[in-house]
């Protein structure tokens, strides 16, 4: 992914280079207020990373030794890596091989007494089913954090992905729609919890440092608890401004090289690209397609054959019960998810891609077809 980054972004980054306020202050607000108004949430709290949002999630929702939290194995090793940063048990389930992600029925599967949260993903931005899985995790008494890292600008039944989500974790990489450089926000409708938030990621400060240099008098700041420094600087959020202007558009113009992709692809037999489900509509943070035993060729000869024609593309989600860091954690089989993870590719799709590549991407993968 190479990301949208043009004089705007540069003069916004000057501009709070020069003004003085580089750490988290005003421009953190505001990017926090315009950003989860555009999501539809009502309250926003800005933090260093999607990573360290996931962390402070769990924290708040009182998360820890003894409990599991459910969560896809197919998805960036952070999603699983949050629930132990609070000493809880990863529990991974399976997902659907349309949408890459979790359903109803697989996180039912793996779900105990011992559930206490679960952590879906809007994967590569294609949203989950969040009528289904908000109703289920409510039955069963089960928070739902959403991990919306990669659908900023992504909808599902009408609203915008974050519109209704208990609490749900945004990242600001490079490698997503918009960035920051690095930097993640947290979204939710409670009042208490974006309070606690902005504490827990301010070591557990009762007041901002930016409100304490703000503040006409001396004011001696309190530690309420035990917490961390996961701030966003103002540079970052000036930048954030100027990315979530562009996101509308960067979002129309993925999606419709995502539909030429997948026209110019219609004939080729064994190669599925993603694509949105009924419900909803992906910002198509990753184009993903999945090869079937009929394309005739393999994934990871498909890769080296892109790479030597000069095309980087990327192997398909990672699944994290696969990874030397989890071998130590008994799980379910996962059949769907290591189909998907050895069976997929991501095309490349950014700003700078033109006819010409996509004519040649397609080129590539329709020699390789049948052979
Ligand atoms: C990128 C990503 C993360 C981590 O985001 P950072 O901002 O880099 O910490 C977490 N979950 C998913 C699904 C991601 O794609």
């Amino acid at each position: 992914m190479i990301p949208l980054l043009g004089e705007e972004e540069a003069q916004a980054a000057a501009d709070a280079v020069r003004s003085g306020w580089v750490a988290q202050g005003p421009r953190v607000a505001q990017f926090e207020r315009e950003f989860s108004a555009r999501v539809g949430a009502d309250h926003g709290v800005a933090v260093s990373s999607c990573t360290t949002a996931l962390h402070l999630a769990l924290v708040v929702l009182e998360i820890g030794p003894g409990d599991e939290v459910i969560v896809p194995s197919l998805s960036f090793i952070a999603t699983a890596n949050a629930v132990r940063y609070v000493g809880a048990t990863p529990i991974f389930a399976d997902v659907d091989l349309a949408t890459g992600n979790l359903t109803v029925d697989t996180v039912d599967a793996v779900r105990t007494p011992r559930t206490r949260a679960v952590i879906a993903v809007h994967q590569g931005g294609v949203p989950f089913d969040v009528a289904a899985l908000r109703k289920a995790a409510d039955g069963w008494n089960v928070a739902l954090v959403e991990d919306a890292a990669c659908a900023a600008g992504s909808t599902a039944y009408g609203q915008p992905v974050g519109a209704g989500a208990t609490i749900a974790a945004w990242s600001f990489h490079p490698r997503k729609v918009i960035t920051t450089g690095e930097g993640g926000m947290l979204t939710t409708d409670n009042a208490d919890w974006a309070r606690r938030l902005r504490r827990l990621r301010e070591h557990g400060m009762n007041v901002s440092a930016a409100d304490r240099h703000a503040s006409a008098q001396p004011v001696l700041e309190a530690y309420l608890e035990t917490a961390y420094n996961y701030r966003m600087t103002d540079i970052q959020a000036a930048v954030g401004l100027v990315q979530l202007g562009r996101l509308a558009g960067l979002v129309t113009q993925r999606r419709a090289r995502a539909e030429r992709y997948r026209a110019l692809l219609a004939d080729l037999r064994g190669i599925v690209p993603v694509r949105d489900p009924a419900y909803g509509q992906s910002n198509v943070q990753s184009f993903w397609v999945l090869l079937g035993p009929e394309y005739g060729t393999s994934r990871d000869e498909v890769l080296a054959e892109l790479a030597a024609q000069g095309v980087s593309a990327r192997r398909g989600i990672m699944a994290a019960h696969l990874e030397p860091a989890y071998a130590d954690l008994p799980s379910a089989p996962l059949p769907v998810t290591e189909q998907l993870t050895r069976d997929s590719l991501i095309l490349p799709l950014h700003h700078a891609l033109t006819d010409a590549d996509q004519d040649h991407i397609v080129a590539v993968l329709r020699r390789l077809a049948g052979r």
